[in-house]
């Protein structure tokens, strides 16, 4: 929608007063509520980021009107949540979820809330939220409503649970993970007496499911702020949910090439990577195997010979505890496994390597391999990015070039070979293209029909 980046989160203060440009659609759905006889106010993230200067992934309503009466307000809704008290509410195809003002119940073993109750009471909805910065509604009516003082949290730059922060980390102990991940997101510190309840409440994490643990670890640490796992660590929450990354916490490099402990390198190439998924994940465990890998040599000299393999081979067993799909499986182990691959800055030794690791991995290791040498000591950094940059330019090249590096690219595919040699399909047959394909990775020129029809023959 042009236009519509300023318009939503426009702030304009005047007299200490919030100003919050709700977007049209927020404003009729808050508007038809109200008219009907009930409160309805946007509350949560979207105030938060609005106050923020951000733009609000979705406006979420809360109402004193129950969801029967929600429902019957409105042409068009779903039924989203309603054990929860949530009603999407559907306009011209966009959703807007509309929910009851609740008290949340104890939640069972930290997983799910036993019941909730419906409230009449704004400020009873707002206490049962996680922190001060998230409990903060507003509508055009009553303007900015902050009880807890989101507002002066924002200013001050902290992260504080509404209420007492053990109870409310008793209720819910994924709220901890929560704490940091909004540490990430916002660049905030968490505030003491919250910081301190987690660093006694952070076994309960062990109840709280693999899903919503991944989803927060997710949003930390393609964050602004990946370093900020860090704190997860100070406060004990990764002794419980990712205890590999504490041994790394505390596994010195003894290395030229290195100028911190392993923890640290993997919090400073994670900052040093784009914030995509795939690329911090791969950087969360490219080095997670270390600890079990490493000598020390005659000189005193940390080495890590095999760390690659076993780091790939950890990630993958983490990432299925954690329960990540199977593409990012793939994708991060690949890009762990291979983030110290040599490749040789010559065109055959870029082909070679393009074969070993995928074509659709190979291009991703040039940011691996960056950000890796980026957060390693000053030692031999020119050559290393020099060296990168030669193999860039080559692979730029054999691109260009469409230069044959995939079996798809062959002058020759199976039903050729079967045609024209008589070899029948089978294992062989792969065999056979695998070894034409190597043939023609040292020497693109013998990418042609004829010379492999000739070359098969040899091999046999
Ligand atoms: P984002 O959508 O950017 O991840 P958000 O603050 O909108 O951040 P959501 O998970 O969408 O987070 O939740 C919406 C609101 O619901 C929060 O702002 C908060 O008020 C409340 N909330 C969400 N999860 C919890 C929780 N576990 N405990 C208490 N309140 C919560
Ligand atoms: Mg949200």
């Amino acid at each position: 929608m042009p236009g519509s980046m300023t318009r939503y989160y426009e702030i304009r203060r005047r007299a200490d007063t919030v100003i919050i440009q709700l977007p049209e659609k927020v404003r009729y759905i808050i508007g038809s509520i109200r008219k009907a006889g009930y409160e309805a106010f946007a509350v949560g993230g979207c105030i938060r980021d609005s106050v923020l200067g951000r733009e609000p992934d979705d406006w979420d309503i809360t109402t004193s009107a129950t969801p029967r009466q929600v429902k019957g307000i409105f042409g068009h809704t779903i039924d989203t949540g309603i054990q929860h008290g949530t009603v999407t509410v559907m306009l011209e195809r966009e959703g807007f979820e509309v929910t009851t003002y609740r008290i949340d119940g104890k939640y069972e073993d930290g997983r799910h809330p036993k019941e909730v109750t419906f409230t009449p009471s704004l400020f009873e909805d707002l206490k049962r939220r996680d922190f001060t910065i998230n409990a903060m509604a507003y509508n055009d009516e009553a303007g900015l409503v902050d009880v807890f003082g989101g507002i002066d949290d924002i200013k001050r730059k902290v992260i504080r649970c509404v209420g007492e922060p053990k109870e409310r980390f008793g209720e819910d102990a994924l709220r901890m993970m929560r704490a940091v991940r909004f540490s990430g997101q916002l660049g905030y510190e968490i505030e003491a007496n919250t910081a301190g309840a987690i660093r006694e409440l952070n076994t309960n994490l062990k109840y709280v499911s693999a899903e919503r643990i991944q989803t927060e670890l997710v949003k930390l640490v393609t964050s602004p702020h990946p370093e900020k796992l860090r704190l997860a660590y100070e406060t004990g929450i990764t002794q419980v949910i990712l205890p590999e990354f504490d041994i790394c916490m505390k596994t010195d490099q003894n290395n030229p090439h290195h100028c911190y402990k392993v923890g640290e390198h993997i919090l400073k190439s994670m900052e040093e990577i784009e914030p995509d998924k795939m690329l911090r994940l791969a950087m969360l465990f490219h080095d997670i195997g270390k600890p079990k890998k490493i000598t020390l040599d005659e000189k005193g000299i940390h080495h890590f010979h095999g760390h690659p393999a076993v780091s790939s081979e950890m990630a993958r067993d983490i990432l299925k505890r954690l329960k990540f799909d199977n593409r990012t499986i793939y994708f991060v182990t690949k890009l762990v496994k291979y983030h110290d691959y040599d490749v040789k800055p010559d065109p055959a030794g870029v082909r070679r390597a393009i074969l070993k690791t995928g074509e659709d991995i190979f291009p991703l290791l040039f940011q691996v391999k960056a950000a890796d040498i980026r957060a390693q000591s000053a030692y031999m950094r020119e050559e290393k990015e020099e060296k990168l940059k030669a193999v860039y330019q080559v692979y730029h090249q054999i691109i260009s070039e469409k230069q044959c590096v995939s079996l798809k690219d062959l002058a020759v595919t199976g039903k050729d070979l079967i045609e024209e040699t008589g070899m029948q399909a089978g294992p062989e047959l792969g065999e056979a293209l695998k070894k034409l394909l190597d043939f023609v990775v040292e020497d693109p020129s013998r990418n042609k029909r004829e010379i492999l029809l000739k070359a098969v023959k040899e091999f046999q």
